[in-house]
């Protein structure tokens, strides 16, 4: 298929990535990941404008104004016939000699912009039946805000998850409940849908806020407070969100069962809104 390399779409085989690109030598960048439904760009606006906000706290100025990069982006999603699907998007600080200063304006380095495209399917079954976590320690720096191209801690917790069966690895800082490896994490009480607040500690999911409008527009309390591991461990129902992982019921945490075990009634509603969301954009 084809991808896109700076303004350009072209085909995969033909692109080069310099050896020193500082993305590949210093994960000094930022990316996004966007759902495609059914052909259409879920929520792309806020995805994209995320993309330039995470890109801004690092200090890279993307070559590219957000209505071309969203135009390209429709582009390769049409060219590619992506049904149900991802990009994924990221921009980095460019070729240069290798040195952690950021290149000088003289050396002309420009930042890199590359997307892709994948055919990925919808979740169902595990959304349906939930999934089991595991909890670990947050181990990540302080700007768990910026989209950035370091994910080693969220790596190695992903994969200590993957070795214990599990789908997802629940984060913690000494006890206090942040975020998923790749996810934002929640808990329901007695109605009431609670997770960390959107600071330096996690990522504001795109999800997340889509979720948050869902909640507000159907009276749902959403309450951005955070919890402990004690309070996950005895909440009525946990779930999770992400572009990939969409609502996402966690059904055993530590080989501990959540609840009776089985999705509850608030991630259930919550799913049945959100897949209406879906269909709504995807016609609009
Ligand atoms: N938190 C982290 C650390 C993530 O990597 C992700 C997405 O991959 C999320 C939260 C969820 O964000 P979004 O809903 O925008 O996909």
């Amino acid at each position: 298929g084809k991808i896109i390399l700076g303004d350009q779409l072209m085909e995969r085989s033909v692109i080069g990535i310099d050896l020193e690109d500082r993305g590949y030598q210093f994960g000094d960048g930022v990316y996004e990941v966007i759902r495609v439904y059914e052909g259409k760009l879920f929520t792309m606006k806020e995805h994209i404008g995320r993309l330039y906000q995470s890109a801004k706290k690092i200090k890279i100025t993307i070559p590219l104004a957000p209505e071309q990069m969203m135009d390209l982006v429709e582009k390769l999603v049409a060219e590619n016939k992506v049904y149900d699907g991802s990009v994924y998007m990221q921009v980095t600080r460019g070729a240069a000699p290798r040195t952690h200063m950021f290149p000088t304006p003289e050396s002309k380095t420009k930042p890199v912009f590359t997307a892709y495209t994948n055919e990925v399917a919808r979740p169902g079954n595990l959304m349906k039946h939930g999934v089991k976590a595991v909890t670990a320690e947050d181990i990540r720096w302080l700007r768990c805000d910026i989209k950035s191209l370091n994910l080693l801690p969220n790596v190695l917790a992903k994969q200590e998850a993957a070795e214990a069966g599990c789908y997802e690895a629940i984060l913690h800082r000494s006890g206090t409940v942040t975020e998923g490896s790749s996810s934002n994490v929640y808990i329901v009480n007695r109605g009431e849908v609670r997770t960390h607040p959107a600071n330096h500690f996690i990522l504001n999911g795109i999800t997340r806020q889509e979720l948050q409008k869902l909640c507000i527009e159907n009276s749902i309390p959403f309450v951005e407070r955070a919890f402990t591991l004690e309070d996950l461990f005895q909440a009525d129902e946990v779930f999770i969100t992400s572009t990939t992982s969409e609502i996402m019921p966690i059904v055993e945490i530590d080989g501990k069962t959540v609840g009776n075990g089985t999705p509850g009634q608030m991630v259930r509603m919550l799913q049945t809104l959100f897949e209406q969301r879906i269909i709504a954009e995807s016609k609009a």
